[in-house]
């Protein structure tokens, strides 16, 4: 096998010299709190936004799942993996985001890469924000379909490319994030939403890291608030993972879909059911957004406190990137921040497009105002103004 281990060494050698070698850093995390390297740092690189993965009702509810029904779900949902705290946790996420019904898949890359495959085929056109997490590049790969991708936030750009291949194909998804997750930047949806009409595409918004954080807590597509009434977009997934705390990705659409999806969505079928302590969690976790949208409020609060000390544009979502350009110059930053206490990790291509690497900052609801404060006046300090 020693061109196995070639092969392994070379890559990596290559990777190493382009500074893009990458590899997991041992961290012991609390909270905001992390432990790296035997040194206590503020992190600012967790997609937990509110805290629940350490919220005292989630972790009892995970505890008590657990005792119950012990902690691998044995097999896939379709066979005996289907414990009964899925039931609700789809009911809830349906009611949520306001469609008929729900499916939990057992992650987000998970639900992308099953739902895709399960809608589109090589007869078909799939029309996608270039900037689209990989999970849906994925997704769309896996099912074959022809593959369009419009300029970043661009629906005149999206609507050139279906004038001119929509005709020549069956069906058309088109798929976005809905917050994006380098930029925290928020899709326009309502502008997809028409052309998806128009054209008779489907439209799939990515709601990773909506939930839980912009729209009361119910997603982007709720961003105009209670008084209007939600974007149209028929296919709503997610994660768990982020803001609820848990793990996990779902689809809300209608009760069409998702039987659909329960039948033929290869990632549902042959991949076990999620241990019954993340579902139980993940049902903890909505009962408090649901309960409290103004603690759901709070990171893009903490977000626009941080854009607004360094005269950025107001942040949209609780992500805000500050593009560096060169990875050397993204990881030295990186290591300043380090070097006083803060944990925010550089964000490198292929993660982002070359050229535009960046301090990736994520604010979630216990973070200080205080330390907000003190992270910009460094990051003006030693980041912008090099
Ligand atoms: C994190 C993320 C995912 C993947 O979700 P997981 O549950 O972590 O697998 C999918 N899409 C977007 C936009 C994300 O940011």
């Amino acid at each position: 096998m020693r061109s196995l281990e070639e092969f392994a060494a070379d890559k990596l050698a290559a990777l190493e010299r382009a500074q893009l070698r990458r590899a997991p850093a041992v961290t012991a995390r609390t909270g905001i709190w992390v432990e790296r390297d035997g040194r206590r740092l503020l992190s600012f690189s967790c997609n937990d936004y509110l805290n629940l993965s350490q919220h005292p009702q989630v972790i009892a509810a995970a505890i008590d799942a657990t005792k119950r029904y012990g902690v691998g779900a044995g097999a896939s949902r379709l066979v005996t993996g289907n414990h009964p705290l899925y039931a609700e946790l789809e009911t809830r996420l349906a009611r949520l985001k306001g469609t008929e019904a729900a499916c939990v898949f057992g992650s987000g890359y998970l639900a992308n890469t099953g739902i895709i495959p399960a809608l589109a085929g090589p007869d078909d056109l799939i029309v996608m924000d270039e900037l689209s997490h990989a999970c849906i590049h994925a997704g769309a790969k896996l099912s074959g379909a022809e593959i369009q991708r419009y300029r970043h936030g661009d629906p005149s750009h999206a609507e050139e490319i279906l004038g001119a291949h929509r005709g020549t194909k069956k069906r058309a998804l088109i798929a976005t994030d809905g917050v994006f997750s380098m930029d925290g930047d928020i899709a326009p949806l309502a502008a997809l939403s028409q052309l998806a009409q128009r054209f008779d595409a489907w439209l799939l918004s990515d709601d990773a890291h909506g939930l839980g954080v912009i729209g009361g807590g119910r997603g982007s597509t709720f961003v105009n608030g209670a008084a209007h009434s939600p974007i149209q977009v028929p296919l709503q997934m997610g994660t768990l993972s982020k803001a609820v705390g848990a793990y996990g990705g779902y689809l809300c659409a209608s009760n069409a879909v998702i039987d659909l999806m329960r039948t033929r969505a290869r990632t549902f079928i042959y991949s076990t059911g999620l241990p019954p302590a993340v579902v139980a969690a993940a049902i903890a976790a909505l009962d408090v957004i649901e309960r409290d949208p103004a603690y759901a409020a709070e990171p893009l609060r903490k977000a626009r406190l941080f854009t607004r000390a360094l005269n950025l544009p107001d942040a949209q979502s609780a992500i805000v990137p500050v593009i560096v350009g060169d990875t050397a110059a993204a990881l030295a930053a990186s290591d300043r921040l380090c070097d006083n206490g803060f944990l925010v990790v550089a964000i490198r291509p292929p993660t982002v497009p070359a050229g535009t690497a960046r301090l990736r900052f994520a604010f979630t609801a216990p973070h200080d105002d205080s330390d907000i404060a003190r992270l910009a006046e460094l990051v003006r300090s030693h980041v912008l103004r090099r």
